[in-house]
């Protein structure tokens, strides 16, 4: 009998060097082991990876990783050959007899996980099919499948094929974005209806969020330069709309003495490598970007990121900001928003091809900007996820607008959605709330229903804020697929049954959110004093080792592991090997230098 739970604990000890599961990998990783396909949700850093990783290394056979992003396989293999795991990828990169040996190792049984791409998968599938032990299928970035997903993809289509392929091996989609509607789409794509949804919090508690509205360029480029010496010396990136902005921005905060660089497409590629791999090896600390940097980074001590412009969707900017952090530490995100941005992508909007999906997706992404309740509210109400309490870590939370007991407004808008099916859309409801004689109400019976005209006494737009706030708090979501129809949630019933009190934010006339002071920006470190100078030199070993071994620092150890360093102070293999995020394969490789530096720190100390 093999003890899964004991096994996988092993191996997650022995090749990662962490001691526990986050929430949910390891009922991913069971669920899968018994061979049923999953749908795995999990925000950026909330460690999919191993998910597929461990059972790869459990079962006999090789696992397949289908992957969009080049960069992004090159780093996840070079990691895990870090800490001893066989792992490779095929790609156009390599000429074909590389990519041919490759295979021939697959063969042999001497590779765990192989990266590939949709498109190579799709065109060799008999082979892996007929002649090699795929243990898993691990489809990332999954939401490209998808036409309601914010990155369709149409190689990922043909994805479709690999269930009936590969009969008897599992399937698992993972994704970092999903809403409601892309979630249950893959399902569908993909042709694994019967698959387990695994839904990890959302929730990056550890990135603070906030927005400032409305300035002009010159105030914009002094409180970038104010944000970015509040960090200093921490890599972030800032993202923009074009590319020209990339470039002036840049220009500018060089001519401030800061050590930024242009990135986007239409820079030869040579050179975008060069400017990623500085980032990387933390030469260079900030980035100005279009979107096309950051989908292939995995680097986990980005600190901070800005948005220059507002992003197009909530996706987008969920994402980008989920670049920040990864490694579980303090981080920032702070969003520029204007109307001339709203007008820039609108038109982007219209011309996308998709333009219902996508206008409605710009609008909500609009009202996170001008929230009024808290902003991590508003996200986690947005992917569907029950989030019932203020942050505390964002701009709204810090700066509160005066608020107003609500749970009668609500109850009486909610009332009115029970009374009517769950059937209806803003206008109808506002129409309803206020006691309108417009044909469609009286056609209907509307005007029938016991919370016809209760909510006489207030106009129609302070209605619309209040629902746009009963949204963002997550008591009501907007069914696309229905007409646009409102639903109720969880917490909303909540609400109509009197379990819970609801407080709003009052209404003024004038948007909230324009008037409101901006937050003043925080330095984010606090370390002790002490410890920082010992995390100094450990960051100064960790930059020698990558140099020589031609890795990303990260790759040696994360800045997490480097501050549990500090603080844990190992002076023995031993100790050494116990930190949480040393394998076995870098204990052997790094005790010797770590544990030295520390040595000698501390004798300099006494
Ligand atoms: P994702 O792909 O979901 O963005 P990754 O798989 O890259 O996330 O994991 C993010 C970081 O979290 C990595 O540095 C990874 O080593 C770390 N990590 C993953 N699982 C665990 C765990 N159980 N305990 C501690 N750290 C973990
Ligand atoms: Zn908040």
């Amino acid at each position: 009998m093999v003890d899964i739970k004991h096994d996988a604990h092993a191996l997650l000890k022995r090749f990662f060097g962490y001691d526990t599961f986050h929430p949910m990998q390891f009922q991913v990783i069971e669920h899968v082991i018994h061979g049923k396909d999953a749908v795995v949700l999990m925000p950026t850093g909330g460690g999919k990876s191993i998910c597929y990783q461990i059972p790869a290394l459990l079962k006999p056979g090789c696992a397949i990783v289908v992957s969009p992003l080049l960069a992004l396989m090159k780093d996840q293999v070079d990691s895990l050959v870090a800490n001893g795991v066989p792992a490779a990828a095929i790609n156009s990169q390599q000429t074909e007899s590389q990519n041919r040996e490759i295979i021939d190792n697959v063969y042999l049984g001497h590779i765990k996980l192989l990266y590939i791409s949709p498109e190579r998968l799709l065109a060799d599938m008999d082979l892996w099919a007929r002649d090699l032990k795929i243990n898993l299928i691990a489809i990332d970035e999954a939401h490209c499948i998808s036409h309601w997903g914010h990155d369709f993809r149409p190689e990922y289509s043909q994805l479709s094929l690999v269930r009936k392929r590969f009969p008897g091996v599992p399937v698992m989609a993972l994704t970092a974005t999903a809403d409601r509607l892309t979630r249950d789409d893959i399902k569908i794509q993909l042709n694994i209806p019967d698959a387990k949804t695994f839904i990890q919090s959302f929730d990056r508690p550890n990135i603070s969020l906030s927005v400032i509205s409305g300035i002009s360029g010159r105030e914009k480029l002094r409180r970038i330069v104010g944000f970015i010496e509040n960090h200093n010396g921490q890599s972030g990136i800032i993202y923009c709309l074009s590319r020209k902005s990339t470039e002036t921005l840049a220009t500018n905060l060089q001519a401030l003495g800061i050590n930024a660089q242009a990135f986007h497409a239409a820079i030869p590629t040579a050179q975008k490598l060069a400017i990623q791999q500085a980032f990387i090896n933390d030469d260079i600390p900030v980035i100005c970007a279009t979107i096309a940097f950051g989908m292939g980074i995995d680097k986990s001590n980005v600190r901070w990121i800005i948005h220059y412009n507002m992003p197009k969707n909530i996706e987008s900017y969920y994402q980008e900001i989920g670049r920040a952090g990864r490694d579980g530490m303090k981080a920032d995100a702070l969003m520029f928003y204007s109307f001339a941005d709203v007008k820039t992508l609108m038109n982007f909007a219209n011309d996308s091809g998709q333009a219902i999906i996508n206008i409605e997706k710009l609008n909500r992404m609009q009202q996170y900007a001008e929230a009024s309740v808290c902003r991590r509210r508003v996200l986690l109400s947005y992917f569907n996820e029950r989030y019932d309490h203020d942050c505390g870590n964002c701009d709204v939370c810090n700066n509160p607008p005066d608020r107003v007991e609500g749970t009668k407004l609500c109850q009486m808008a909610l009332s009115a959605l029970m009374r009517t099916n769950q059937n209806i859309g803003f206008k109808t409801l506002i129409d309803i709330l206020r006691g309108s004689r417009k044909s469609d109400i009286v056609a209907n019976g509307y005007d029938k229903i016991k919370t016809y005209g209760v909510g006489r006494d207030l106009k129609a737009s302070q209605w619309n804020a209040y629902l746009l706030q009963m949204l963002q708090l997550g008591l009501i979501f907007i069914a696309y697929e229905e007409d646009s129809h409102l639903k109720i949630t969880e917490l909303g019933k909540e609400v109509l049954y009197g379990k819970r009190n609801i407080m709003l934010s009052k209404f003024y006339y004038e948007t909230t959110a324009l008037s409101k002071k901006p937050k003043q920006e925080q330095a984010i470190f606090n370390e002790e004093e002490e410890d920082l100078a010992l995390f100094e030199k450990l960051k100064a070993t960790r930059k020698a080792i990558a140099t020589a071994r031609k890795v990303p620092p990260y790759v040696v150890f994360t800045d997490k592991v480097l501050h549990m360093m500090a603080v844990a102070k190992p002076t023995t293999k031993a100790q050494f090997g116990t930190l949480y995020g040393v394998a076995e394969a870098k204990t052997e490789l790094y005790w010797m230098q770590f544990t030295s530096v520390i040595k000698e720190y501390l004798s300099n100390k006494k």
